[in-house]
């Protein structure tokens, strides 16, 4: 398995570090070999290159089978020319791999219930929600889209648009999500209103004749973002377009109340898929140690189960991660009174050991 590691700035390479070794002794354990190889992107792209995404990056990731990538961007670039700054090279690479299902898991450890923004008996329910969002289709990129004037005032608009195998191949990737957790796929959209999520809903039941073990449910967006809140216990999956996804996936990842955490994929049809935390380069305590790295561990735990098939091996990373909440080891951005205070190392060391 050839795996292109992209740092990327700030906090990145302390996190992706860390996840490498956990990486490795999992390999170690189940006899799996995988071979690693470093790419540019973001800020030290540009820095080195003149761009955020050299072609030479985009070559090593489609020469592998998965892509692990830190973070990218911080204060240093951020009165560069905008076509170049570091997130370009993130949509760029996205882009040029062609992944357009975006699946961010918001899972509530029990032992971190206390960050949780919701009443602690909604939390005692759960919080184990998959959000799969349509990245490269909707109203992001549909044509035509408009911002000027008309009948002498400002005037903007964007086109909601989905063809039918666009919705066919992300309903496929969340019902075999779902067949990976608990079977259970909530559709989101607003059929009330769009003639666009009309089509979405009747593809989405369409396609899930092919899935009769998955039970299906739809929502519209306005009732499914409350629902969030109220009782998130009652989804597994949920499978939405590029903007109502975009924002579901926040309010999802929001309310766990631990950003440092959640790990995130990106998949294509036949590409290697992308993992990586959700989490942004936080120059603020880059290079000291502090940085949580259990959103990287748990986004190669992603890695191994959704590229590479390997679930036991995911799902011995995430018994290790839970073991060492258990054991009480916090970085800053999850301290609770009477922890254990741990640095980005000594967190990954906890986790090494528990595996
Ligand atoms: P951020 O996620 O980097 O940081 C927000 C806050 O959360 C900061 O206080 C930070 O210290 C903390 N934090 C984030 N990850 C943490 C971790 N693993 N452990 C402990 N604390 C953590 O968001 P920001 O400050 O808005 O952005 C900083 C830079 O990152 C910007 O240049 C932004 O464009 C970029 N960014 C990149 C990505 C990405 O690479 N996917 C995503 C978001 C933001």
């Amino acid at each position: 398995m050839k795996i292109c590691v992209m740092p990327g700035d700030g906090i990145g390479r302390e996190i992706v570090t860390q996840a490498l070794r956990v990486l490795d002794k999992v390999g170690a354990r189940y006899g799996r070999e995988f071979q690693t190889i470093e790419a540019l992107i973001g800020g030290c792209a540009i820095d080195e290159t003149g761009v955020p995404l050299p072609p030479d990056t985009v070559a090593k990731c489609k020469d592998s089978d998965a892509v692990l990538l830190g973070a990218v961007g911080g204060p240093k670039w951020d009165t560069i020319d905008p076509s170049i700054r570091p997130e370009k090279g993130l949509l760029g690479i996205r882009k040029e791999l062609n992944l357009f299902a975006n699946l961010r898991p918001a899972t509530l450890f029990k032992q971190l219930a206390d960050a949780c923004y919701l009443r602690p008996d909604i939390v005692a329910r759960g919080l184990d929600v998959m959000v799969v969002r349509e990245l490269t289709g909707g109203i992001y990129f549909g044509e035509p889209r408009f911002d000027g004037m008309k009948d002498g005032e400002r005037f903007g608009f964007n086109t909601m648009t989905y063809y039918e195998h666009e919705i066919r191949r992300i309903a496929r990737v969340a019902f075999e999500a779902a067949r990976k957790r608990s079977g259970r796929v909530c559709s989101v959209d607003k059929a009330n209103v769009l003639d666009v999520s009309r089509v979405w809903r009747e593809i989405v039941i369409d396609e899930h004749a092919n899935y009769p073990d998955i039970e299906l449910s739809h929502l519209y967006v306005d009732n499914a973002a409350m629902q969030l809140v109220r009782d998130p216990s009652q989804f597994d999956v949920m499978v939405t377009g590029n903007l109502f996804g975009d924002i579901l996936s926040d309010e999802a990842a929001a309310i766990t109340g631990s950003i440092g955490m959640l790990p995130s994929a990106s998949l294509g049809d036949a590409n290697p898929g992308l993992f990586e935390p959700i989490h942004g380069s936080a120059p603020d305590i880059a290079g000291q140690d502090k940085a949580n790295p259990l959103a990287t561990i748990l986004s190669v735990s992603m890695m191994l189960r959704h590229a590479f098939d390997m679930s036991e091996e995911a799902d011995c990373i995430e018994q290790a991660v839970e073991k060492t909440l258990e054991q009480g080891y916090r970085t800053g951005d999850i301290m609770q009174a009477g922890a254990k205070a741990v640095g980005c190392v000594a967190m990954s060391e906890a986790v090494l050991a528990n595996i």
